[in-house]
C-alpha cells in the first residue's frame, strides 16, 4: 500500500510537469517565431509588439481550449467505459469471470491459478479489477478539465512573455538577433530543468529542445523576410 501511494504521486508529478513544460515550450517557440517573422518583414516596433501581445493571448486561449476538450473527452471516455463495464458485471457475471480469467491466462498464469486470482479479485473489487486489467484504467481519473485548461494557458503565457519582454526592451535594430538568442537560451534552460526533474540526460534534452526552436524560428524568419521583400 505504501509503495503504491508513492508511485502514484511520482507519476502525477511527472504528468503535471510534462504539461507545464509543453505549454512553456510552446509559448517560447511560437511567440519568438512570430516576433522574428514580423520583425523580418520590417514593421514598426509598435506593430511588432501589438502582434506579439495578440499572439500571447491567442495562444493561451487556444491552449486552454485544446486542453479542456482533450482532458474532458478522456474523462468522458473513461467514464463511459466504466459504466459499460459496471452494467456487464451486473448482467453477465459468468462471462465477466471468464473474460478476466482469459486475460490472466494470456499473461502466463495456469488456468487454475487464473481462476483463483480472478475469483479473489472480483470478490474484493470486481469493477476495479476489470478497469485495471481489461480497460487499462489504473485509477479513477482525477483529471479536472478546467484546471488542466488554466494550467496549460498559464504555462504558455509565461513562456510566451519571455521573448515578448525581450522584444519590448531591445531596440528595433536588435530584435532579429536578441529575440532568437534569448529564446534559445530560455529553451535550453527549460529543456534542462525538465530533464533534470524527470531524471533524463540534461544536455541531450536541452539540445533537442533548442534544435526544434531554432528550426521553427529560422523557417518563420525566412517566410517573414520573403513577405517583407514582396510587399516592400
Ligand atoms: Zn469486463
Amino acid at each position: 500500500m505504501v509503495m503504491r501511494h508513492l508511485e502514484r504521486h511520482r507519476t502525477a508529478r511527472v504528468s503535471w510537469l510534462r504539461a507545464a513544460v509543453l505549454g512553456a515550450n510552446d509559448g517560447i517557440v511560437s511567440t519568438a517565431s512570430l516576433l522574428v517573422g514580423v520583425a523580418a518583414a520590417e514593421t514598426s516596433h509598435t506593430a511588432l509588439l501589438a502582434a506579439g501581445i495578440a499572439a500571447v493571448v491567442a495562444g493561451a486561449m487556444s491552449m486552454a481550449a485544446g486542453e479542456y476538450v482533450s482532458v474532458h473527452s478522456q474523462v468522458d471516455a473513461e467514464k463511459a467505459d466504466l459504466d459499460r463495464e459496471r452494467r456487464e458485471l451486473e448482467t453477465d457475471d459468468v462471462g465477466e469471470r471468464r473474460e478476466l480469467m482469459g486475460i490472466y491466462i494470456g499473461r502466463g498464469l495456469t488456468p487454475d491459478l487464473a481462476r483463483q486470482v480472478s475469483d479473489q479479485l472480483m470478490a474484493h473489487d470486481a469493477l476495479g479489477a476489470h478497469a485495471r486489467d481489461e480497460l487499462g484504467i489504473t485509477e479513477r481519473s482525477t483529471a479536472r478539465p478546467l484546471q488542466a485548461a488554466a494550467a496549460s494557458a498559464a504555462s504558455f503565457a509565461i513562456g510566451a512573455l519571455l521573448p515578448l519582454l525581450v522584444a519590448a526592451l531591445a531596440p528595433m535594430s536588435m530584435v532579429l538577433v536578441a529575440v532568437p538568442a534569448a529564446a534559445l537560451v530560455f529553451l535550453a534552460l527549460l529543456g534542462g530543468v525538465a530533464a533534470r526533474a524527470g531524471g533524463a540526460r540534461v544536455l541531450v534534452a536541452a539540445a533537442r529542445v533548442t534544435f526544434w526552436g531554432a528550426l521553427a524560428m529560422a523557417v518563420t524568419a525566412g517566410v517573414g523576410a520573403l513577405f517583407g521583400t514582396v510587399t516592400a
